[in-house]
């Protein structure tokens, strides 16, 4: 349990507020208080992964019969990562792109909900203690085209990346990586967005990068392509190794679509 969601307590959420009573973003029951945006009901329902590539930390299915794990003969280590050897030296998603979660991924990322940054990035946090990454130095966000972060107001895995830094106490770099104007990347298959986002990336200030351990934040690990190439990107400017942490990640199937 993570707690109720503080709403923005702007004056024009109190207007809304009061004309409209307070809904639970997801399933649209009726909040108790103005000051929250889930329910506890939703809250409750969100779906951490069961068994996980060791590698991209993407979710590999139930526990095989006789208790062994379905990529045990593999190593743990899904398809993808075994065709697509990831830059990244591990990657960690909190569950599958499934509802509850991927609804307030959605609010987050289409329908103006940064209050939900907080909440979301406490997920984060619980990823990164499970996941003994001690060695961290620096937090990187995904970065967006100048183009959406006007038209949406924000990046969302920016906001992810600040609060999870406030969580954690770890510097966070904003603005470190840049990227260009390119194709969206909704719909496409893994070879189409390696070749979308190629070259996309340009680092700003390579010696904040230089030696780092750098944690890369994002809302959803789809097929990878993107992260792959900000890593890229980044260990190219001399960083030492790059890990990934996502909300959310689509599985297996999803992804070769
Ligand atoms: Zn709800
Ligand atoms: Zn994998």
């Amino acid at each position: 349990m993570q707690g109720t969601v503080a709403r923005a307590g702007s004056f024009g959420g109190m207007v809304a507020d009061f004309c409209w009573p307070p809904a639970c973003l997801v399933c649209g029951t009726s909040l108790q208080s103005a000051k929250t945006l889930i329910c506890d009901e939703c809250d409750a329902a969100v779906c951490p992964h069961g068994v996980v590539c060791r590698r991209c930390g993407s979710g590999m299915g139930p526990v095989a019969p006789g208790g062994g794990t379905p990529g045990g003969r593999t190593g743990g280590v899904c398809r993808d990562c075994r065709e697509h050897e990831p830059t990244f030296v591990q990657a960690r998603s909190y569950g599958p792109h499934v509802a509850p979660l991927s609804s307030m991924i959605y609010h987050l990322k289409y329908r103006h909900r940064p209050a939900l940054g907080p909440f979301l990035a406490a997920r984060l946090a619980a990823v990164l203690r499970a996941a003994e990454w001690d060695d961290v130095d620096a937090i990187v966000p995904v970065p967006t085209t100048w183009w959406r972060r006007w038209r949406r107001g924000y990046n969302q895995a920016e906001v992810l990346a600040r609060e999870l830094g406030v969580l954690t106490d770890l510097p966070v770099l904003p603005r470190v990586v840049m990227r260009r104007h390119g194709a969206s990347q909704v719909g496409a298959d893994y070879a189409r967005r390696a070749q979308n986002v190629r070259g996309q990336f340009r680092v700003t200030r390579s010696r904040d990068l230089l030696h780092q351990r750098v944690l890369l934040v994002d809302d959803v690990l789809t097929t990878g392509a993107t992260a792959q190439e900000v890593a890229a990107t980044i260990m190219a400017a001399g960083a030492r190794k790059v890990y990934l942490v996502t909300l959310t990640s689509t599985g297996r199937a999803q992804r070769r679509a």
